[in-house]
């Protein structure tokens, strides 16, 4: 028996969404599933946009496009992709102030503790650097350089670790011609309704404007923040985080590049929300992200096209949410994955990552047409915890400023927060320490980079620091220092290396 002839396999699974979500998930299951074993069909509308955004990314896009077997050259040619070391905060903490959120670790372990024991003893001392002096990804960041890791080299450069800034809208397209080449049958179509069985609620079908019926086993929602499926026709339910996260609309639109191609993204923060620039190879995506109760949808473009280095090339686009995420992404037989299962704001651009773990959750736990139900609790209580220490972590950034320049400002500092944030922030402050917990997406590096950054300053570091003394803390951390820029003065100009490197 093959798992084609076993009877109670999934045999057909019906993708409903064309953006990033409906692409990556169907190549995905398309390369691990293989169409032979299971029909896979997607339905998209060509008269429902995508979102047409998400194009920054985190370094865990590299394992997805691993999996796929894609080829990195070919990839970031067709997306026009540029590396990515990290995200420049601007203006966050306070106006004129900016830091960097670097991919990578910052100096080495001393003496079995975390380097930034060390650091903290030493600021408390009057010596040290400013913390991103001992994080390659920030010293290259800042200089506009790129290589990708040397794993021969004893050094920092063995270890670079990057993601990808890409045009989403051409990351879809790759991704479909990929789904495509490998069986993925694509239907051009407007779903106008879902039959649901009688005997348990689960989907049976779904219909199209031109009275097309697709049925399936397995249905994946990735209709988008409306969620056809997960929400219109099986009413789960979603919870508000909006509270915590006041920002639900974005004005997003490209222009020329008028600067060097700098290898991280920017987060500039206004007097309401925040704006980004992320450098592509042949433009710039900008977008500014506020909250509609401190600013007009007017004044948002205005500020928008304030911000822009150059004239716009394209109309701008205007993106509405409710910051949150479904009571269950996997309800019955119908997976939400996208923006039909939530959506924590692109501060930290995790949407895309949220997409990919979420179909690395499916492969782990597929089911067959029994649907047990121990299968979906599991993949529903990962979820909300990996989405929730998300949400935390960009809570963060909003809570801890001391801007106090605005009414959006003042909400944010006064607002409460989690108490899993809380409980971070209190435990940084006292004792310096720094906990990942339940797998979070975010490691210590990045708490403590936004911590520091956003100007949290502990009382105390790790005791057993005290054992060495101040001189050869100091010693050692000029020597961090000092072998961080001299593998960053190798690096090559991040323009350069894309013309030279990575164009076929
Ligand atoms: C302002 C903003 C900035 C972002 N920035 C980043 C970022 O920098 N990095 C990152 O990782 N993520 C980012 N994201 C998130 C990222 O854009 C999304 O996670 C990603 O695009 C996935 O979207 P989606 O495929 O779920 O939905 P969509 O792109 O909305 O796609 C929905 C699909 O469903 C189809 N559809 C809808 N209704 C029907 C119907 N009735 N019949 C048939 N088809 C239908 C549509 O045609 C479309 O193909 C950002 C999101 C926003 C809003």
């Amino acid at each position: 028996m093959t798992y084609s002839n076993i009877p109670n396999t999934v045999k057909s699974v019906v993708i409903v969404g064309g953006g990033s979500a409906g692409w990556m998930a169907a190549a995905a299951l398309s390369k691990v599933l293989g169409t032979q074993n299971c029909d896979i069909t997607l339905i998209e509308s060509d008269q429902i946009g995508t979102v047409s955004v998400g194009e920054a990314t985190i370094p865990q896009i590299q394992l997805f496009n691993r999996i796929l077997e894609v080829d990195e050259k070919e990839f970031l040619e067709f997306t026009q992709a540029t590396f990515k070391l990290g995200i420049e905060f601007v203006d966050w903490r306070k106006k004129d102030h900016s830091y960097m959120h670097p991919f990578g670790a910052y100096g080495t372990n001393i003496e079995a503790l975390p380097f930034h024991h060390y650091w903290l003893k030493m600021q408390q001392e009057g010596g040290g650097q400013d913390l991103s002096k001992y994080s390659l990804a920030a010293v290259a960041a800042y200089q506009n350089k790129f290589m990708h890791p040397q794993p021969q080299q004893n050094s920092p450069l063995a270890r670079i670790n990057y993601a990808y800034h890409f045009d989403a809208t051409l990351y879809a397209k790759f991704l479909s011609n990929y789904s495509i080449k490998k069986g993925v049958k694509r239907i051009v179509g407007k779903v106008v309704d879902v039959g649901l069985k009688a005997e348990n609620g689960f989907i049976k079908e779904v219909f199209l404007e031109d009275k097309q019926c697709i049925s399936g086993d397995l249905f994946i929602d990735c209709s988008g923040f409306k969620g056809l499926l997960i929400e219109q026709a099986l009413k789960t339910g979603f919870d508000d985080w909006s509270h915590f996260l006041p920002c639900n609309r974005a004005v997003a639109v490209p222009c020329d590049p008028t600067q060097d191609l700098k290898p991280y993204t920017q987060s500039i923060a206004q007097d309401v929300g925040w704006r980004w620039r992320i450098p592509l190879q042949h433009r710039v995506g900008n977008g500014y992200v506020y909250a509609s109760d401190f600013i007009s949808d007017a004044e948002a473009k205005e500020v928008l096209l304030k911000g822009l280095e150059s004239e716009p090339i394209a109309d701008i686009n205007i993106l509405r949410w409710t910051t949150g995420m479904r009571k269950k992404s996997w309800n019955k037989n119908c997976i939400a994955i996208g923006l039909s299962a939530g959506f924590v704001e692109p501060l930290e651009s995790t949407g895309l990552h949220l997409i990919q773990s979420a179909i690395a959750k499916l492969m782990t736990l597929f089911p067959t047409k029994q649907f047990h139900q121990c299968d979906i609790d599991m993949f529903n209580q990962q979820t909300e915890k990996e989405y929730q220490r998300i949400r935390d972590f960009i809570v963060l950034h909003y809570k801890v400023t001391e801007r106090d320049d605005s009414p959006f400002w003042d909400y944010c500092r006064n607002m409460s927060i989690p108490s899993t944030l809380q409980q971070k922030i209190e435990m940084y402050q006292e004792t310096g320490r720094i906990f990942r917990q339940d797998d979070e997406l975010f490691n210590e590096t990045s708490w403590l980079a936004v911590m520091q950054g956003q100007g949290i300053q502990p009382k105390s570091y790790h005791p057993l620091v005290d054992r060495l003394p101040v001189s050869e803390i100091e010693r050692r951390l000029r020597n961090i220092e000092s072998v961080i820029q001299n593998s960053a003065d190798i690096m090559p100009g991040h323009h350069e290396y894309i013309k030279k490197h990575c164009m076929l």
